[in-house]
């Protein structure tokens, strides 16, 4: 299938080093919630640079959005995207994807790993299907929590910070262990998302491997 031009419509900061971008939606585009895009700038230079984004809104909604974390310490495409003014064009690739709902459970993130799960639990919260799913999101401080506010409003005390770099009375303090994922999951025989950079990635699957939760009930991606 073919890729789409859209027009941007609004960017945003959302943390100090994330920003919001919605913008236009295709006529007869969908996606599932946690799908991604292949997603490039519609200028001369950086048309061939494609870094997938995932879709953060409702696929409901009239306009796209993307929920992206800028990196300026190199000059990739993401420091570009923090250019981006209301009118700017973005080429997108139609929905590719790997995290999807497979039913109740622990949704572990890590930064902007998050955004497959602001999707999916948009998307749960909109048909009243939250039920006891649960957010652990880590970051380094509480300014880095992404939708911090929505979150709180969808999950209420089924949202669980943990900070690597901050300590606040009312998070969890240091990087996720075996004892704290087995405090904050309960029983284990649920499903377990998980995405966030590689190295994160890489020690709660062991942990949840210790831990015996079936390889079949993690679903995963690495950022
Ligand atoms: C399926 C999927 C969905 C994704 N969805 C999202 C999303 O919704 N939101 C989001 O924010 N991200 C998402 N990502 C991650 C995103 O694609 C990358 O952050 C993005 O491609 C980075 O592009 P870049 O050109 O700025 O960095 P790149 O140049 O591609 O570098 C990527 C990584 O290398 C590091 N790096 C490389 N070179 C240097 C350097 N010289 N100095 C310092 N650091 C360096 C960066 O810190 C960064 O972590 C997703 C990834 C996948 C696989």
């Amino acid at each position: 299938m073919d890729d789409y031009k859209v027009k941007i419509i609004n960017i945003e900061y959302v943390t100090p080093d994330v920003k919001s971008l919605k913008f236009e939606k295709p006529e007869g585009f969908s996606f599932e919630p946690g799908q991604a895009a292949d997603v490039s700038i519609n200028q001369p230079d950086l048309i061939n640079e494609k870094r997938p984004f995932t879709f953060t809104g409702l696929n409901e909604s009239d306009y796209l959005e993307f929920t992206i974390k800028i990196y300026n310490d190199h000059n990739g495409v993401t420091k570009k995207i923090a250019n981006l003014k209301p009118g700017d064009e973005l080429i997108i690739s139609p929905a590719w994807g790997s995290i999807s709902y497979k039913g109740e459970g622990i949704f572990i993130a890590g930064g902007a790993g998050v955004t497959p799960f602001l999707a999916i639990l948009r998307s749960l919260e909109r048909r009243n299907e939250i039920r006891n799913n649960k957010l652990i999101f880590a970051n380094k401080t509480e300014a880095d929590i992404i939708r911090k506010d929505e979150f709180e409003k969808i999950l209420g005390k089924n949202f669980i910070n943990i900070l690597s770099n901050e300590k606040l009375e009312k998070y969890s303090y240091g990087y996720i262990t075996e004892d704290f994922l087995k405090s904050m999951s309960g029983d284990l025989n649920k499903m377990f998302y998980l995405c966030g950079p590689p190295p994160m990635m890489d020690a709660v699957e062991k942990q949840l491997k210790n831990l015996h939760v079936d390889e079949n009930s993690i679903i995963k991606e690495a950022f």
